[in-house]
């Protein structure tokens, strides 16, 4: 199974001609609300992929929209805790070009508590899941701790990027996943080089051009797949998400980055990110039109 603790956003997004200049006000070409966060779309990206899930996080007590938008999702709330903060929101502009800038406000996803961590945690034999946790949310440190104490697996999306932070949770760290800007700012805070960034797998992602992930059995590269994309908002998560599900269950990560790969691509030719991570046959479909 996989626990995630994760952040769960309202995603305001507008379709924006060009990103706005400093000072400059700018007319939305359009405007859509999402479900987002980091945390839920890996989760929907798991659960999509057939994965076990436990979702952990915070929302604002009385949030009716982003209540049904989880249970929509497909997403068990038993773990989800309703707080007086209001739930977290991010800002996005798309351009043209399929770009995307965001701000985000935590809100709820910085009420995690130890009490949460522990009633997700205790009573599970630790060696048989995966602990994923993002830097969306409070308590990345003591949740880390808490289930490296208690013999999980970890995996880390180290996203929104702090090097410091990072480069702290590294010796906690079974999974580190970072897009390609992540890994150079971090090998800079490690030592130079992406071999200073120490942990039993590493998962850099690279956009159009795929990926790499490092192991004791060496690097697999998998190349991202050609497509039309429009928005390219939760794509490491949809990677992350999906690959971690599809490892979990069949122990095969060349298998899991290409399960991955495809689950991302389909995911870019729609607008927004939880709800364009494509279901588990579509996947399927996909890799059988694509096999080399
Ligand atoms: P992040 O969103 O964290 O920056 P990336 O942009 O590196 O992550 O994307 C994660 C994965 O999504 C890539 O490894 C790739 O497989 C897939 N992906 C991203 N952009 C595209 C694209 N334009 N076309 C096809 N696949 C893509």
């Amino acid at each position: 199974m996989i626990i995630n603790f994760g952040s769960i956003n309202a995603d305001l997004v507008y379709q924006v001609p060009h990103m706005p200049r400093p000072g400059e006000t700018l007319l939305a070409l359009d405007h859509a609300k999402h479900l987002g966060g980091k945390g839920l779309n890996q989760s929907v990206a798991v659960a999509r992929a057939g994965g076990y899930l436990r979702h952990v996080g915070c929302v604002g007590k009385g949030d009716s929209w982003i209540n049904a938008q989880i249970s929509a999702a497909g997403i068990d709330k038993t773990h989800i805790l309703e707080t007086d903060t209001p739930t977290g929101h991010a800002i996005i502009y798309v351009d043209p070009d399929a770009e995307n800038e965001i701000v985000i406000f935590s809100g709820a996803n910085q009420c995690l508590t130890m009490d949460m961590v522990r009633a997700a945690l205790d009573g599970l034999n630790g060696a048989d899941h995966w602990v994923l946790f993002q830097n969306e949310t409070n308590l990345t440190a003591d949740i880390a701790r808490y289930a490296k104490d208690h013999g999980f697996k970890i995996a880390y999306s180290a996203a929104p990027f702090s090097p410091e932070l990072a480069a702290d949770l590294l010796p906690l760290t079974d999974l580190l996943v970072v897009n390609e800007t992540e890994a150079a700012e971090l090998a800079d805070t490690c030592g130079g080089t992406v071999d200073d960034i120490k942990v039993p797998m590493l998962l850099v992602t690279l956009g159009a051009k795929g990926c790499w992930l490092r192991s004791d059995n060496g690097t697999l590269h998998q190349d991202a797949f050609a497509v039309q994309a429009v928005d390219t908002t939760g794509a490491g998560d949809t990677f992350l998400g999906s690959f971690l599900a599809q490892y979990d269950a069949h122990s095969d990560a060349a298998q899991a980055l290409r399960y991955a790969a495809a689950a991302s691509a389909l995911q870019v030719t729609k607008h927004g990110a939880a709800n364009a991570i494509p279901p588990y046959q579509d996947v399927i479909d996909f890799l059988k039109e694509h096999a080399q």
